[in-house]
């Protein structure tokens, strides 16, 4: 049996006027993440996990903001779209785990939808997707409240 790891890491700057997208839920909050698509940092560094699992590049690769065709868009398509990749490569998706760092707002509240709509998207159940959070204790750009990250492991097996 053939198994791949693949990690992500992605950050947006948090700003006024913009909506607070994280895995694939949109949360009230008086900032929100700035980017060319939704913004949704959880779900990027997904896709960069899945991709990087197979050595596929980045996602900045597959969907360059350059590009209009990712204006705005949505990251859940963006995660779907990485997930027809994978499956192309035969692939599946046996766990993802990942964290958030931020210190505003607190998401435990969304954290069981956010692996609802996580799981979903990529095929397998809500317990074999881990969303964590944590803060970094008030110091740096998280902690000022400028910005916030994600990071993800996935585990791969090969379908055939
Ligand atoms: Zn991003």
């Amino acid at each position: 049996m053939s198994y791949r790891i693949g990690t992500g890491i992605d950050y947006h700057q948090l700003a006024v006027g913009y909506d607070l997208w994280i895995g694939g839920i949109k949360i009230p909050h008086h900032k929100g993440s700035v980017g060319h698509s939704d913004a949704d940092v959880l779900l990027h560094a997904i896709c960069d996990a899945l991709l990087g699992a197979l050595a596929l590049g980045d996602i900045g690769l597959h969907f360059p903001n350059t590009s209009q065709e990712f204006k705005n868009i949505d990251s859940k398509i963006l995660l779907q779209r990485t997930m027809e990749l994978i499956s192309q490569k035969k692939y599946k998706v046996v766990n993802v785990d990942s964290t958030l760092c931020l210190e505003e707002p607190k998401i435990k509240p969304y954290v069981q939808q956010m692996r609802k709509v996580i799981a979903e998207i990529i095929g397998v159940d809500e317990d074999d997707v881990s969303v964590k959070a944590t803060t970094t204790e008030k110091m740096g750009f998280a902690g000022r409240e400028e910005g916030l990250f994600a990071q993800a492991t996935v585990l791969l097996q090969k379908t055939i």
